[in-house]
């Protein structure tokens, strides 16, 4: 086959994958947010038909064979030099998931599902009654799986990479953990001084909101961060997301809570930004190219706008009015700085999905030193209770009063997504290394937060992340626009200097 039609090929298929992967995740949000009850079972089959059909296209001998006459391979994976740079990154892109996908059985592929569901409603009941005991069995196969799976996948130093690698592509467990080592010794003692001043009144956030007028803030926030409504929805939902179903159709979703309006915003502006990665693709970006690049560096641009930008001063020093009047009986004598401090409270907590930006890492860490171990052997499942309640102590300085509240919180574990928790981390590391280089690149960037501009951030990250969608893996990424690999120091700064104007430190 001549390259042209070779290409021509490849470029046909990765269309129709994107195609089915888009009518998946079109049948997934619908599940979530108006589908009625009763379709539940045949929503499941069509899921698994989708799934089936995306399978058979990339593992295809079609796609292996184009991929041979253009002399793509795990060694070259950019195949002959003589193509253009999308084509090429196009090619690594392709090729690692034909080689991912037919590195697994699908007997493998089958288990690992079956394990997963029954896993997952065994946890549900097991952390109801806080018996972990119950649990074990599922975590014991779950962990075996994984260890399967990841000398099905193959690695260089240890297993976890592999398990890794398929969420943070080419990141080695190794350079993670340093990261993280070096993050938490100036992480704990932070977290140390912050809780030893008095904490911020953050009463007025409980009074109550009422939902329709919450729905306007949020649309008015995701506005001016450059949420394309004409491509785009924000919906209701249990658990909050943000989707993707076409290249100019990217959802997000959100719930509300009456008695908190922070709740609602901070998930609004985290999925808005995860919405704007998935809107800023360039348009010649070819189909195959045309996702996050990483769960990672996804995060990072979340957190980014969430965190970094979300609850800053500028920000509410521009916002509040709006929410004032929004809000005038519920706000009465409150200041922009007022909501700003509440916004940013620090507490050491036990549950990580409502942990704070500064105590948030170490609940990361904890989890990713425990699934190290359990890949190195050193851990066993069943003694993870004892040693979740060290590492609890060791980094948050609590110890939960039980395992539902301590080992069986998350879902994740159940999934068989041992390699997944690193990646929330990663995204403040990363997010706080992109900053970084936006306020050199752009001196005044606080100053256009502070008068309302956040489109210069938006074009700014679109221009050096978002445009290039899975064209460069998060370390080229992180070389192109910072010069350097990963590296905690950024995300250090940032919280030092910011907790110490929130709290005197
Ligand atoms: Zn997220």
């Amino acid at each position: 086959m001549s390259n042209d039609s070779a290409l021509a090929t490849l470029n046909e298929q990765s269309k129709e994958i994107s195609l089915l992967a888009h009518t998946g995740a079109l049948l997934g949000w619908d599940q979530e947010t108006y589908m009625p009850p009763a379709a539940i079972e045949e929503r499941g089959q069509q899921q698994a038909l989708i799934s089936a059909l995306i399978h058979q296209r990339i593992t295809s001998d079609t796609l292996g064979k184009a991929l041979e006459d253009l002399g793509v391979s795990e060694a070259t994976p950019f195949g002959r030099g003589d193509l253009s740079w999308n084509d090429q990154r196009s090619l690594r892109a392709l090729m690692r998931a034909y080689t991912r996908h037919k590195k697994i059985p699908e007997k493998f592929v089958r288990e690992e599902a079956a394990t997963a569901s029954s896993a997952q409603a065994a946890w549900i009941k097991a952390r109801e009654a806080n018996d972990f005991q119950a649990f074990l069995p599922h975590l014991e196969k779950t962990v075996e799986l994984s260890l399967q799976k990841a000398e099905y996948l193959g690695y260089k130093n240890e297993a976890y990479d592999a398990l890794l690698d398929q969420y943070e592509p080419d990141s080695k467990a190794e350079d993670v953990a340093r990261a993280f080592t070096s993050l938490a010794k100036e992480l704990v003692p932070l977290v140390e001084a912050i809780v030893a001043k008095p904490a911020p009144d953050d009463s007025f956030l409980q009074k109550s909101y009422p939902l329709p007028d919450q729905e306007a803030f949020s649309k008015h926030i995701l506005t001016a961060m450059g949420y394309d409504f004409s491509m785009g929805r924000l919906d209701v939902v249990a658990h909050p997301f943000c989707t993707t179903l076409g290249r100019k159709d990217v959802r997000t979703t959100t719930h509300y809570y009456e008695k908190d309006f922070t709740k609602s915003l901070y998930s609004v502006i985290h999925e808005g930004g995860h919405a704007l990665y998935e809107m800023g693709f360039a348009d010649d970006l070819p189909d195959s190219l045309a996702d996050g690049t990483s769960l990672g560096i996804h995060e990072s641009q979340s957190r980014t706008w969430e965190n970094m930008i979300g609850r800053s001063r500028p920000f509410w020093q521009k916002n509040f009015a709006e929410l004032k009047t929004a809000f005038p009986s519920q706000l009465a004598g409150v200041s922009a700085d007022d909501v700003w401090r509440a916004v940013n409270k620090v507490e050491k907590s036990l549950i990580r999905i409502y942990a704070d930006e500064v105590t948030y890492s170490l609940h990361i860490m904890l989890r990713f030193n425990l699934e190290l171990s359990l890949m190195r052997k050193d851990l066993k499942p069943r003694d993870i209770p004892a040693a979740w309640n060290d590492e609890s102590k060791r980094l948050l300085g609590i110890v939960p009063p039980t395992d539902a509240d301590g080992c069986m919180q998350d879902v994740h574990w159940s999934m068989g997504g041992i390699g997944y928790f690193p990646t929330y981390a990663l995204g403040n590391l990363y997010g706080a290394m992109f900053m970084e280089k936006a306020q050199s690149d752009i001196p005044d960037l606080w100053t256009r937060v502070g008068n309302g501009d956040l489109a210069t951030l938006r074009g700014w990250l679109k221009t050096n992340i978002h445009a290039f969608g899975s064209a460069k893996t998060p370390q080229e990424l992180l070389q192109d626009v910072c010069g350097k690999p990963l590296d905690h120091s950024a995300f250090m700064s940032y919280l030092k200097k910011k907790y110490t104007e929130l709290y005197q430190l």
